[in-house]
């Protein structure tokens, strides 16, 4: 017996597989530092967690409304208009369990067989197989290191076929850390309204993890409301990544269409999760923006530190908690005996011979790097960085 087709063809996550294999290497007793999952190292602000112990005790343990609680969607139409300058009503609004079910009730929602999706590219691992699942066809449209690994307006135009229905990015972007500013995505969006059945999903799911201080919403601009989802969630910003709760804004007619799909596939979001995210999305600011100093904090010092690796090459990146390192100059060369193929090849040997887990840039449409979560301690973003170096220098 095997399974579908349409599974065969599915690839693991591979921040997930990277992690995994990272804890059963630490389980069996090896000394591992992983860098590998975009997850928050903070524990979830106490403020927050006990809306959700009270809220258990007010007895919010029933199904709730497949798009969300009421509550929660006002607080959320209330955020976007109070922080994106976007007007979308409840009714405009659907919770689900993750953004990352909100990506797939979208693509499921939206993508007939063989429509194009184009994934600005690098892209979060996600988005690729979430496309394929639902029949699209995605299509890279790439950046490297040169420009910030930020695709132009102009490349856009060219990439759009008449098979185009829809544009993924994330902004601050996993896993490079870009962030586009607001002239960029009016180029963007030129592009886009010259099209009339082309629509753009928005990932803003680290909103808040952005040190520019400015984070632009491409549904803000006028005309882009009807063609654009805005995809946001709770786990980045409010390091609440096991509550499982993500949401978009989209034009009526497809939020309906996501929510129908939910209410077959798993229903409303958690009951206490929803009633803790009303306290989080009024009374976070905060917590999130102290957070977000200490991502700063450590994305300085992992570059400084990185920086002194000569065979390395970095950017600066301007949100998120990822340094999405180019290793180019590494492909071709030997690490005792081993021969370095590809920058997967080094991911696994600096697994393998330093104890070092990243993930490959291949998992995210970009052979040429790989990323690093900062996401971690102190000290063991100093160490994990000195392991790199050392094995980057024995490399020859
Ligand atoms: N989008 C991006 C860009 C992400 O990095 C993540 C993190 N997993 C998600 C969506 C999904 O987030 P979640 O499902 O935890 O809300
Ligand atoms: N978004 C995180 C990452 O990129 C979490 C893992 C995942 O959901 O794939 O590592």
């Amino acid at each position: 017996m095997k399974v579908s087709q349409r599974l065969e063809e599915m690839q693991d996550s591979a921040t997930i597989k990277m992690d995994q294999l990272a804890r059963d290497l630490k389980a069996s007793g090896k000394d591992i530092i992983s860098l590998s999952l975009g997850e928050p190292d903070f524990d979830t602000p106490e403020f927050i967690k006990e809306a959700a112990w009270k809220a258990l005790q007010d007895g919010h343990t029933k199904y709730t409304p497949v798009p969300g609680i009421t509550e929660l969607r006002k607080a959320i139409s209330a955020k976007f208009k109070r922080e994106n300058n976007l007007n979308y009503s409840i009714d405009e609004i659907v919770v689900s369990n993750g953004a990352k079910q909100s990506i797939a009730n979208v693509c499921l929602a939206l993508l007939n067989p063989g429509d194009e999706v184009i994934l600005f590219t690098p892209y979060w691992v996600s988005y690729f197989e979430i496309v394929r699942l639902a029949g699209g066809n995605p299509v890279e449209l790439s950046a490297g290191i040169e420009t910030d690994f930020k695709i132009t307006a102009d490349q856009l135009k060219k990439a759009i076929t008449s098979k185009t229905r829809l544009i993924i990015y994330s902004s601050p972007c996993n896993p490079t850390g870009s962030v586009f500013a607001e002239d960029e995505l009016r180029e963007i969006s030129e592009v886009i309204l010259a099209h009339k059945n082309l629509m753009v999903l928005s990932d803003e799911i680290y909103e808040y993890i952005n040190f520019t201080d400015t984070h632009y919403s491409i549904g803000s601009i006028a005309g882009m409301k009807e063609r654009t989802i805005t995809v946001n969630g709770f786990s980045k910003g409010f390091a609440m990544t096991g509550w499982r709760l993500g949401y978009m804004g989209a034009p009526l007619w497809l939020a309906k269409g996501c929510s129908k799909i939910q209410s077959q596939f798993t229903s409303g979001a958690n009951s206490f999760s929803q009633v803790a995210a009303v306290t989080a999305i009024n009374e976070g600011a905060k917590a999130a923006a102290e957070m977000k100093k200490t991502f700063l904090k450590r994305k300085e010092l992992v570059l400084n530190l990185l920086r002194e690796i000569p065979s390395l090459k970095v950017n600066n990146p301007q949100g998120a908690f990822y340094i999405f390192v180019d290793a180019s100059s590494l492909v071709g060369k030997s690490l005792e005996g081993i021969k370095i193929n590809t920058v997967d090849d080094f991911c696994m040997a600096l697994l393998d011979k330093a104890g070092v887990a990243l993930v490959p840039g291949s998992a995210f449409g970009a052979q040429d790097c790989f990323r690093i979560s900062y996401a971690s301690s102190d000290a063991d973003l100093i160490e994990a960085v000195q392991r790199i170096k050392a094995t980057v220098e024995k490399i020859a």
